[in-house]
């Protein structure tokens, strides 16, 4: 096999909460070419794909017939053939239940190199999430992963009833949500107690789970009153009564509540992890994007080449890590700034410069050019030469009040913010939205431009602001603003959400 084939890596995507995805999976989403994935596969694991990346949707689609298996099989040869590292993504774990074997065994037919990387599946991870231990020292020391029919009519022979009702341990019944009356049936008549505990997790680990528990004998009647759909899983067996106790998933300050984050792709992670702590769903919907702007970024470097230049003013992480990556792509370091004094407006460009091994000198109180101008003026600016790499577009504060303190101040535009499109699948998820956070100007302008128009901004969703300069253009455009920052950072806008999540509604 030469270097230039490509290979197919059959891959888990855990179960549904994006963290549960492996190390692995995440750096295999990185590098793919082309991803086909199904319908469970968590919308956030795909943000690590490279732009350049070929996404495939093979799942089903309502109304319409799934991909046939073969066709599924014949992409994966194709596409792997044509020397292209493959991800196929599948929820839970490749090998339980998910066709996997096929795939792999179409893959060896085929002479084409594979790879699996395992998941963690449903059958346990939903189970954990509902506080239910798939075995307990105590109570099932055996778990067998059972798959149900989504299908009532189809024929139940391929489940041996009475070896599952005589199984020494927990069984777990993938799908069959629509089964489980017949389920229940089976095991009851051949002998598995009717009192014995029994538990449906729908949506495990994804927000908005539940839990319905009750003997299994009536298991199957309670689903039903209580609206269970899937994807869901089934448990039978004594540790299923644990759940009452050990449940736990859903209790964070944010659980439950769908937060769309609208800042580029590239600085969207921090943000959507810190709300993932905090128990939200964050649904990436990047409105902006930022194209480095070349002559700009060497205008600012020859700048800072000439020693010359007394304050670098960074205005956001943005810029901050243009600019340091363009000098360490030139060969250049940290050194060009020595003698400079470096200012930077808030504490994520802050951190980017720290990454770079640049420690500000002046990161102001509040995260604003107003704040920034003034502390550096009282630090005095006559007479000295200020470098300020930033957007295209941006307010004149900073250079306005820093020339009329005395500064000689030189401007540089090292990167435009540009409009990010929104496909469909992104324009969906954020129509469910709880909030919808916009950390600056150009995001709120940028969002309402790609969705038609502020009329199709989602009702119920509350909007939050990082600061005054947001909220004003929210404002203009006709955005009420019911959250704002009081500090105008991501740590600051966290604060304000939560303060707004855990306040009763009047
Ligand atoms: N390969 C997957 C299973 C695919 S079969 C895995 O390892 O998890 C699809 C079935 O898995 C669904 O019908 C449902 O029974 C179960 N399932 C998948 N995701 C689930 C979730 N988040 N919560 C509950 N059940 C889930």
């Amino acid at each position: 096999m030469s270097p230039s084939e490509g290979v197919v890596y059959l891959v888990g995507a855990g179960p549904g909460d994006p963290r549960l995805a492996t190390v692995r999976a995440v750096e295999l989403v990185a590098a793919a070419d082309v991803i086909l994935y199904d319908r469970l596969v968590p919308a956030r694991l795909l943000e690590h794909a490279a732009d350049e990346a070929e996404l495939v949707y093979v799942g089903k689609q309502p109304g319409r017939p799934s991909l046939p298996q073969e066709d599924i099989n014949r992409l994966l040869v194709d596409h792997g053939r044509a020397g292209r590292t493959v991800v196929r993504l599948k929820g839970g774990d490749p090998f339980v239940f998910g066709r996997g074997g096929e795939e792999a065994e179409a893959l060896a037919d085929a002479g084409v190199r594979f790879e699996v990387v395992p998941g963690v599946t449903a059958g346990f991870a939903a189970p954990a999430y509902a506080g239910i231990p798939v075995t307990h020292r105590d109570a099932a020391s055996a778990v067998a992963f059972v798959t149900g029919h989504e299908d009532p009519d189809k024929p139940e022979s391929a489940l041996d009833w009475p070896a599952l009702a005589a199984f020494p341990g927990t069984l777990v019944f993938y799908m069959g949500v629509r089964a489980l009356p017949s389920i229940v049936a089976g095991l009851i008549q051949s002998g598995r107690a009717p009192a014995e505990p029994a538990a449906v997790v729908e949506r495990g680990t994804l927000p908005g789970q539940r839990t319905v528990t009750g003997p299994l004998e009536q298991i199957a009647i309670l689903a039903e009153e209580a609206g269970i759909k899937a994807p869901a899983v089934t448990i039978v067996g004594p540790v299923a009564a644990l759940h009452e106790r050990l449940a736990w998933f859903g209790r964070a300050p944010l659980s439950g509540r769908r937060v769309a984050v609208t800042r580029a792709r590239a600085q969207a992670s921090g943000l959507a992890a810190r709300l993932e702590d905090l128990g939200a769903e964050v649904v990436q919907v990047p409105a902006i994007r930022i194209e480095p702007r070349a002559a700009g970024l060497q205008e600012a470097i020859d700048e800072l080449g000439t020693g010359r230049c007394d304050v670098l003013c960074l205005t956001s992480p943005n810029g901050a890590e243009l600019l340091m990556a363009e000098l360490d792509r030139q060969g250049l370091d940290s050194r060009i700034l020595s003698g400079t004094r470096v200012a930077a407006i808030g504490p994520g460009t802050a951190a980017v410069l720290r990454d770079w091994g640049i420690r500000a000198d002046l990161v102001p109180e509040r995260s604003i050019a107003e704040s920034l101008a003034a502390e550096l003026t009282a630090q005095g600016v006559r007479d000295q030469r200020v470098l300020i790499p930033r957007a295209a577009e941006a307010r004149d504060v900073l250079p306005r009040e820093l020339e009329q303190a005395g500064a000689d101040v030189r401007v540089v535009a090292i990167y435009d913010t540009v409009r990010e499109e929104l496909d469909e699948r992104r324009r969906e998820q954020l129509a469910d939205a709880d909030y919808v956070t916009f950390t600056s100007s150009s995001t709120v302008r940028f969002l309402i431009e790609a969705i038609g128009g502020v009329e199709r901004f989602p009702d119920q969703a509350r909007v939050v602001s990082i600061g005054p300069v947001t909220t004003q253009t929210a404002r203009e455009l006709g955005l009420d603003v019911d959250v704002e920052a009081e500090r105008h950072d991501v740590d600051g806008l966290l604060d304000a959400m939560l303060n707004d999540a855990l306040t009763p509604a009047p």
